[in-house]
């Protein structure tokens, strides 16, 4: 997945103001793929990643990035 080269830099830029211990759009784009599977799959990714879970509840465009990934999964079957 490529992320463009703006939307790094803007994401960067972010990072450091917000200094804490949750995930960040970097993290989660890193590990959306592999939350997205586990969901096709019936398993419980928020056990496993619950920093994930926790950016997902309060960021918008990673749950959109998510849906995409969701349906492209499902399109794949
Ligand atoms: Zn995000």
């Amino acid at each position: 997945m490529k992320i463009q080269q703006d939307k790094i830099k803007m994401i960067i830029s972010s990072l450091a103001i917000t200094q804490d211990d949750e995930a960040d759009c970097i993290d989660c784009y890193e590990e959306l793929d592999v939350y997205a599977e586990m969901l096709k799959d019936g398993k419980d990714p928020d056990m496993v990643m619950p920093m994930i879970k926790q950016h997902l509840e309060v960021c918008k465009c990673c749950r959109e990035e998510l849906e995409g990934l969701l349906s492209a999964l499902e399109s794949i079957d």
